[in-house]
């Protein structure tokens, strides 16, 4: 092992924190992915805003699920 590579920073070895270094960037990327993924996901199930013509309720539908949230109504206007 290079020698740069036992110098010591802070009680840690310059090896030991590059490794750590490398295990928080890989972790924060797939903590990322996750999170797009979940967005994403989130977005393709909620995602049209519409007002309701039966109660007047307003909010966001899914896709294939365009029914009012309150009066389960499918009369429902889409609003942008
Ligand atoms: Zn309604």
């Amino acid at each position: 092992m290079p020698e740069v590579l036992q110098q010591e920073f802070f009680g840690f070895t310059l090896f030991q924190i590059i490794v750590a270094l490398v295990i928080i960037i890989v972790s924060i990327s797939i903590i990322q992915k996750i999170v797009k993924a979940l967005s994403s996901e989130k977005q393709v199930s909620f995602g049209i805003k519409v007002k309701c013509l039966n109660c007047g309720w307003v909010g966001s539908v899914g896709k294939y699920d365009r029914r009012c949230r309150k009066c389960i109504s499918d009369s429902l206007e889409e609003i942008r």
